[in-house]
């Protein structure tokens, strides 16, 4: 038998009908720089995601489409992640930060034929452009040098300017009754093995999680919060911000091309959001900011952290400046929300706290196993380690083929069965806590026993005069793999090898001790943040014997 309820697909025009019309007044401000950031109310928003749609239709993308952006996080891209699924073309957005010859593959993968892009990423993309065949138009918004497109011959894209293309044009848009399985925005991971591989998210995906994301046992956003969304709209659909922002009326304050810790601090200052989302190195730049220049981070009472595992000395330092910062796990293939560390009801800060350093809790929609390795099911013991894998109703089943190619499950990215194979390896509690120990590939393995290069990082970053720390796996040949540790100091900081030794033995056990070191100045990123584990590797394979 099948219900009687009434079967409306779940649709991101919904969303978008919806903020702007109920929470019509809610706002998206965007940092500028100057003296006043630009501010756009949802009303606004959804007029101009209406001429935005009407104007690509005149372009020519068609449904089905993928429709790239490369920009920063402004209004603008927020309108053309409403308008362009909305219309029932594809969202494509591109990762700034990523290597010229990534960016190329992917373009032409995607075979995105129109680029929206901020006109300060011109010097970024207008090299590329003889490399990009698909692409038939380009769409600049905001300031940047225009010139540089001047070079463009016959055969290249036409250039047209966002405002001028939206002007005049109608403010409410006829949107499509899609099928909720509609393909509605794509992103790459970034590719740190092999070829880049696409993960399409589909309206009803995106719509679900969109509804998790601002759940209380997720990110608890209400229309009385704004939200600092300094995760790059390009890394994982900015995690899922605006479009739960849309659904709840959630402010959404956005820093643009200004994501350093000083202009970072001074948005936080004036603008007082409630709720911010990034990457911990992120947070670690802007700890190191206000310690040295002191600013008000109090309004942010909630802070998502997640994409890298969060050490609990900077949990420690947050709760300090009267901010809590929440951990968070998910990957490009979750969408990405798979976890995230609220402690159950009722407990004393101090009963908190080891659920605090988790990466979270699954929610309703993600399903969780843990398999060792021979295939067998573990238990939730919170001491039996083995790979996550993990399915539901927002996680990948399969990565994007390519125009005209077939959609691929590669077997170390999906069981048999169709759960997504995470590398991610760690335990999980009888409650359904996860806690990670690392990355498959980055587990350091040594004369047969795995030591967990997060807990080494945790542990050396609690050192009072440590600002970053990265342990990588190094060849060794006697026990295999040895634990090399490239660790940035503080600013006038004196601690030398043996002290550092000295004080990670206190928490760590002796045959885990590194004794490869290295103090750099910063220690390498990857696109969206992360430390580059594979660069590491690379640039410091040899370290210093302490
Ligand atoms: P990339 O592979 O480019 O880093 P993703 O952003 O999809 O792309 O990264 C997902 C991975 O990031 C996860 O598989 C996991 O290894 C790591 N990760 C994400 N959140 C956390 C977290 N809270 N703690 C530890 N690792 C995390």
């Amino acid at each position: 038998m099948l219900s009687t309820m009434q079967d409306v697909p779940l649709l991101i025009s919904r969303i978008l009908t919806h903020g702007s019309t109920i929470h019509g007044k809610s706002q998206v401000t965007t940092w500028t720089g100057e003296a006043e950031p630009r501010r756009r109310s949802f009303a606004e928003i959804g007029g101009r995601a209406a001429q935005l749609a009407h104007a690509l239709r005149e372009l020519g993308v068609e449904d089905g489409q993928a429709t790239a952006t490369l920009m920063w996080n402004n209004a603008e891209h927020v309108e053309a992640y409403l308008a362009i699924p909305s219309m029932g073309a594809v969202l494509h957005t591109l990762n700034l930060r990523l290597p010229a010859e990534q960016l190329i593959w992917i373009v032409n993968h995607a075979a995105d034929r129109v680029i929206i892009v901020n006109g300060s990423l011109l010097p970024l993309l207008a090299p590329l452009l003889p490399h990009l065949p698909t692409v038939e138009h380009l769409v600049v918004s905001g300031p940047g040098d225009r010139s540089l497109l001047d070079d463009i011959d016959g055969a290249g894209p036409q250039v047209h300017e966002y405002e001028e293309l939206l002007a005049g044009r109608p403010t409410s848009y006829d949107w499509p009754e899609l099928d909720e399985r509609t393909a509605a925005a794509m992103c790459y991971t970034s590719g740190t093995t092999g070829d880049p591989k696409g993960v399409v998210y589909s309206h009803r995906s995106v719509y679900l999680h969109s509804m998790q994301v601002n759940m209380a046992e997720s990110m608890a956003l209400t229309d009385k919060d704004t939200t600092l969304v300094v995760v790059p709209q390009f890394h994982v659909n900015a995690w899922g911000l605006p479009h739960a922002t849309f659904m709840t009326g959630v402010d959404m304050l956005m820093p643009d091309r200004f994501l350093q810790p000083a202009p970072l601090a001074e948005m936080i200052e004036r603008e007082k959001p409630t709720h911010a989302a990034a990457v911990p190195t992120i947070w670690q730049g802007l700890l190191a900011e206000v310690t040295a220049r002191p600013r008000d981070l109090s309004s942010m009472v909630r802070v998502t952290i997640g994409g890298a595992a969060c050490p609990p000395s900077l949990m420690e330092a947050y709760d300090k400046l009267g901010v809590r910062l929440c951990h968070a796990w998910g990957m490009t293939e979750t969408s990405p929300l798979g976890t995230m560390a609220n402690p159950p009801a009722g407990l004393t800060a101090e009963e908190e706290w080891p659920y605090r350093v988790t990466q979270g809790r699954f929610p309703a929609g993600v399903e969780a196993r843990l398999v060792g390795p021979g295939g067998e099911i573990l238990p939730w013991d919170n001491e039996s380690a083995g790979e996550l894998e993990v399915r539901g109703t927002w996680i990948a089943g399969a990565y994007y083929g390519g125009a005209g190619g077939e959609d691929f499950r590669p077997a170390d990215k999906f069981s048999e069965d169709g759960w997504l194979k995470t590398g991610d390896v760690g335990v999980i509690s009888a409650d359904g806590f996860l806690t990670l120990t690392d990355r498959a590939k980055d587990v350091i393995k040594s004369g047969g026993e795995w030591i967990s290069s997060v807990d080494l990082e945790n542990a050396l970053m609690a050192h009072p005069e440590v600002a970053e720390a990265a342990v990588v796996a190094v060849p060794d040949e006697k026990w295999g793999e040895r634990p090399l540790a490239t660790v940035v100091l503080k600013p006038g900081a004196t601690a030398d090898y043996a002290a550092l030794k000295d004080f990670l033995s206190r928490s760590v056990a002796k045959w885990q001790l590194p004794e490869r070191w290295t103090i750099v100045e910063s220690v390498p990123k990857t696109s969206v943040g992360k430390f580059d584990k594979k660069v590491i590797r690379k640039q410091y394979a040899d370290g210093e014997l302490d």
